[in-house]
């Protein structure tokens, strides 16, 4: 069995500790002891480890060795604030598939309760994320923005290819967007933006319109939005891996 990875809350110098419910895990229900081996992400890069010292309190590791690490996938998603059952699931998954940024972004037809609680949410999201990211193996952590408006997300300066997926687009695919980027340079990466359950307002379309976003169609079917994402992410992994 491949080893047990964990992601450092805090570093320094040949060392790296967990603290909190991390070191809890790991002294409580693992039973952990001084001396074991574990893969550990410290400062964007994986770590062979041994265990230097632990309690429920604070678990203390050894950095030996680096190990070649894996680049995050290049890819930011601008996430609408759907219902959260379902935003959190495309979370987790979008993580698992590399993603590299979050942005959820409250849309127009965001639900309006959904708007509001947005914004206490994000810690669950990081949390969400950093499991997610630990259980695929993951050298890094996605970064998970704090909520803010379509206008506010738009109005950043993005580098990379910017994506809108939108169900109303009939003849540009999103992997023929992808082939003609991956034939130039694909370090830039990609931005690419899913609509809440009602999908975007035209307003909002012309609002990406003018921030130069490509609208682009996963296919014929009318997907939910955190299939949408999951999909997307899936073909711009396997474009861009
Ligand atoms: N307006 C739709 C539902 C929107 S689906 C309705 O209720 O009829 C939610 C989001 O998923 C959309 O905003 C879009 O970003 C994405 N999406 C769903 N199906 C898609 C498709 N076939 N192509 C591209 N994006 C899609």
């Amino acid at each position: 069995m491949a080893r047990r990875r964990w992601i450092a809350d805090q570093w320094s110098e040949g060392r790296a500790e967990l603290v909190g419910a991390q070191a809890r895990h790991l002294a409580k229900v693992l039973r952990a002891e001084p001396g074991m081996r574990c893969d550990v992400v410290a400062d964007g890069r994986v770590w062979s480890a041994v265990l230097d010292t632990v309690s429920e309190e604070r678990a203390a590791f050894v950095l030996e060795q680096e190990l070649a690490g894996d680049a995050a996938l290049p890819l930011t998603l601008l996430l609408a604030v759907f219902k959260f059952d379902r935003l959190e699931w495309a979370i987790e998954k979008a993580t698992e598939l590399g993603v590299q940024r979050i942005v959820p972004v409250v849309a127009r037809r965001t639900e309006k309760h959904l708007a509001q609680a947005a914004a206490a949410r994000v810690e669950r999201w990081r949390r969400i994320a950093h499991e997610a990211a630990k259980q695929s193996r993951r050298a890094d952590l996605p970064e998970v923005h704090e909520p803010e408006s379509l206008k506010a997300a738009l109005a950043r300066t993005w580098t990379g290819t910017r994506l809108l997926l939108a169900e109303s687009e009939r003849t540009m695919m999103l992997s023929d967007a992808l082939l003609a980027l991956t034939s130039g340079n694909t370090e830039a990466g990609v931005v690419m933006a899913v609509g809440p359950e009602g999908g975007w307002t035209a307003d909002e379309e012309l609002l990406f319109a003018k921030h130069a976003w490509q609208p682009v169609s996963l296919g014929p079917r009318i997907l939910r939005a955190e299939t949408a994402a999951i999909a997307a992410t899936a073909v711009v992994a396997s474009a861009l891996l």
